[in-house]
């Protein structure tokens, strides 16, 4: 009975090459596994002398897998690839790390990688592999903004997969991000069907498309290099020809300072207030604009410019949500950017400026040392205490464009993942942590009031 257990406890050694080894041996290179003690692992391995070098070989590659998961679960994905990189090279014949190895890719961002090591192994692939495999590429594609060649990919697969909820989901965010809100819709009703359910961004998204189709009775969509524009039927070819003036402008100015062109085009959506409520489910008259993260449209709530002015602050609201567009696509929609950063650029990068108004309420901030001191917060409801922190935001951010040090923040933006956090990213474009770098920020702003 003892011995019976112990083998169901090493069964993920791949045991049935070791059934005659020695199993204490092997126990305790499981005991260093359990540890996460990869190298006692490896020493115990190689002491195993009755072990030829094929088992050997098969321990070694899962003695790698198990250290990938560690790393994975540490949320540290580029050392995750090395591990099963590793695995790999000893196994290179073996399917499943071989998808395994496309996985890491897919998390660390890797993604041209992920797709050539599918493309690789497809035709030796089973049906359960198949869909898994189906599934990264399609993943992959979408990060790299090429949702054709991902719903190629889930289309195939979807007769096989009809019980995977996130194939389907994967494939409407493919069509409304194609402006096919039609086939999202079928998508929608295929995955209830199949799967029994819709999640509540399901639902969101269903809404959304059934909304786009609702549009198309009083809205016109126009096409410009990069925009698609969505617009009343009955808005005149003047506020067109200012709408797609801005968004060029925006395209030029906020994609050099960014550094990033989108591959597709962006979809913006001029709708009258009644419709912005209807769309968004947001009432707030605040709320001037916004940037969907799954559909990436922009949703602007504007009908008509009737005078100079409200053509200065549309310009203001195009570039901001564009702004976070960027950003989010830079990022691969990885929500890794904190939301001061994101509402700072927003801000720093609107073309007409009131710093008077901005100024008044940095001032008491600063002369009453009541600003954010270290944690910038990550929500801002529209209500508490959000001027202050849009205000402190968007001078932080001016500062850091001031001391010079905002090419080199912005650059690595991209390059942020889980082992690269923003605090790092920081650190390195700045010499300066969040709480010095605030500090600084504060006595500099503190000796201009204070004159
Ligand atoms: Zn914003």
């Amino acid at each position: 009975m003892k011995i019976y257990m112990l083998l169901y406890y090493l069964r993920h050694l791949t045991l049935q090459y070791c059934l005659f080894c020695p199993i204490f041996a092997l126990s305790e290179l499981r005991l260093c596994l359990e540890r996460q003690d990869f190298y006692c692992a490896e020493s115990r391995l190689d002491s195993l002398k009755q072990l030829n070098g094929n088992q050997k070989d098969v321990l070694r590659a899962e003695i790698q897998l198990q250290k990938a998961l560690w790393h994975d679960q540490n949320k540290d994905y580029r050392n995750a690839v090395f591990a099963v990189e590793k695995a790999h090279a000893i196994q290179p014949e073996n399917i499943q790390i071989s998808v395994r190895l496309a996985t890491a890719y897919l998390r660390n961002h890797d993604f041209y990688e992920a797709i050539s090591i599918i493309e690789r192994i497809r035709s030796r692939l089973g049906v359960e592999e198949q869909i898994m495999a189906s599934l990264i590429l399609a993943q992959a594609w979408m990060k790299l903004e090429n949702y054709n060649a991902a719903l190629n990919e889930l289309r195939h697969q979807e007769y096989q997969s009809r019980q995977s909820g996130e194939l389907y989901s994967l494939m409407a965010i493919c069509y409304i991000r194609t402006s096919q809100p039609e086939s999202a819709l079928d998508v929608f009703s295929r995955k209830e069907k199949n799967t029994g359910s819709l999640s509540s961004e399901d639902q969101r998204l269903k809404h959304q498309a059934q909304q786009n189709i609702r549009l198309r009775e009083k809205y016109t969509t126009a096409v410009s290099s990069s925009f698609r524009v969505v617009m009343q039927a009955n808005g005149n070819s003047e506020a067109l020809r200012i709408y797609l003036d801005i968004l060029d402008r925006a395209y030029m100015d906020v994609g050099r300072v960014l550094d990033y062109y989108p591959k597709n085009y962006t979809r913006v959506l001029f709708l009258n207030r009644e419709d912005f409520v209807e769309y968004t489910s947001i009432e707030s008259e605040a709320v001037a604009g916004l940037h969907d993260g799954a559909s990436l449209d922009l949703l602007i709530p504007w009908e008509k410019i009737s005078q100079n002015q409200e053509k200065s602050r549309l310009e203001n609201v195009i570039y901001h949500e564009y702004t976070h567009h960027l950003l989010n696509l830079m990022t691969k929609q990885s929500r890794n950017i904190p939301l001061w950063v994101h509402e700072g650029l927003a801000q720093f990068l609107e073309p007409h400026q009131d710093m008077a108004v901005k100024h008044q309420i940095l001032k008491p901030m600063i002369l009453q040392a009541n600003y954010y001191r270290q944690d910038m917060p990550e929500n801002v409801s529209l209500h508490s205490g959000a001027f202050q922190f849009y205000a402190q935001a968007h001078s932080m951010i001016q500062f850091a464009s001031d001391k010079g040090w905002l090419p080199s923040l912005v650059s690595q933006l991209p390059l942020l993942r889980a082992d690269f956090s923003f605090a790092d990213l920081f650190v390195k474009s700045t010499g300066l942590k969040m709480n010095e770098f605030i500090e600084t920020w504060a006595k500099t702003l503190g000796e201009i009031y204070a004159d």
